[in-house]
């Protein structure tokens, strides 16, 4: 259930409405609707009575929600939530880029790669450095010597680091080094890590389930949001579909469904939704033109040789020209595309 105050109500009607929702054994979650409070009750499915709080002093308007998720509905946040990310920020009208390789692979490629992004206009950097690999004999990645990597090129070039964590017992150790923690596609639903990662308070970029639900993911979604962490962007990186060109289908639905119904910022991955290099313009361009609030990017000076998802990764160059393209549709959907960061070292995370 949802109330929304009356731009006039006082704090003491405000602080009654809180208190008879907690005394019914309901959490509480406030946001703010031009000027008027939102108080959104969080409870455990048996319903509230609406009316008995449509009467209550200073209540404008009780609506029960129409979803299962709630932190994650428009219902409870009206406006566009926009996350601070050292020095940027991500949603909004900002446009945010975030690139770099696949997997971590030495302390100079990390820090070249870095370099190259930024010139090229990237806002963040990614790097695997614990990889969820199909199979037990590939390259796992470096684990904590990539961590240090990465923080390496963020002391280098300013951008901050996104990195994937894997397991709940990591998230301290990830944190360490990482400005946003992703969470993969094979771990949307590992429930333990959603509540590790929300216990967190650290920015969250929440892939996609490949074969998940818009629903599925925003559960999931709020489960982080849940602990109080409101950090969370969507990760739209394809589903599997029957299509074999493609190594997964982008659900372009998926951006304008979500900018509905969800405050929270979406990230189009193409990198990993075409699984081809020369295909990741075209969808990089749609995911932006559909409202999505940025990319996130595989790029690796040497695909031929990358130590993963080579195929799918653009040059440098590739990367510098379809930034180009961006700032040209940026205006075309009321964004721009973010100012990179200025200043140097490690103490600018947000
Ligand atoms: C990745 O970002 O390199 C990755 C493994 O992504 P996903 O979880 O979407 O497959
Ligand atoms: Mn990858």
């Amino acid at each position: 259930m949802v109330i929304t105050m009356s731009l006039s109500a006082s704090a003491r009607e405000v602080s009654e409405v809180i208190a008879r929702i907690r005394s019914m054994g309901y959490d509480v979650h406030l946001s703010d609707d031009k000027g008027c409070t939102v108080i959104g009750a969080i409870g455990n499915g048996r319903p509230l009575d609406s009316k008995q709080f449509a009467s209550l002093p200073g209540v404008q308007d009780v609506t029960q929600s129409k979803h299962p998720y709630k932190i994650a509905s428009r219902d409870y946040h009206p406006d566009d939530i926009i996350i601070p990310l050292s020095g940027t920020q991500v949603g909004g009208p900002n446009l945010t880029l975030i690139a770099g390789p696949c997997s971590v692979e030495s302390r100079e490629q990390t820090i070249e790669i870095a370099h190259a992004v930024k010139e090229a206009g990237a806002t963040a950097l990614r790097g695997g450095a614990f990889k969820p690999r199909s199979s037990p004999y590939s390259f796992q990645g470096m684990g904590e010597e990539g961590l240090k990597h990465l923080a390496a090129a963020r002391e280098a070039t300013g951008l901050p680091i996104v990195t994937e964590v894997m397991e709940s017992q990591l998230v301290p150790l990830v944190c360490q080094y990482a400005d946003v923690l992703q969470i993969g596609t094979r771990n949307m639903q590992n429930y333990a890590l959603l509540h590790a990662v929300g216990e967190s308070q650290y920015p969250v970029l929440l892939k996609r389930g490949m074969s998940s639900t818009i629903e599925e993911w925003l559960m999931s979604a709020e489960y982080i949001l849940s602990h109080g962490n409101m950090r969370v962007m969507l990760c739209e990186r394809g589903i599997r579909t029957f299509e074999t060109y493609t190594r997964n289908t982008f659900d372009i639905n998926a951006i304008p469904v979500l900018k509905h119904i969800s405050p929270l910022p979406v990230i189009a991955d193409p990198s990993h939704a075409v699984g081809k290099s020369e295909y990741v313009e075209s969808v990089s361009l749609a995911a932006i033109a559909a409202g999505a609030d940025g990319l996130i990017l595989e790029v690796h000076a040497d695909p031929e040789h990358a130590a993963s998802d080579g195929r799918q990764s653009l040059r440098p160059e590739q990367f510098a020209a379809l930034v180009e393209k961006l700032r040209q549709l940026a205006p075309v959907v009321g964004k721009r595309v973010a100012e990179p960061v200025r200043a140097q070292g490690s103490g600018v995370r947000g």
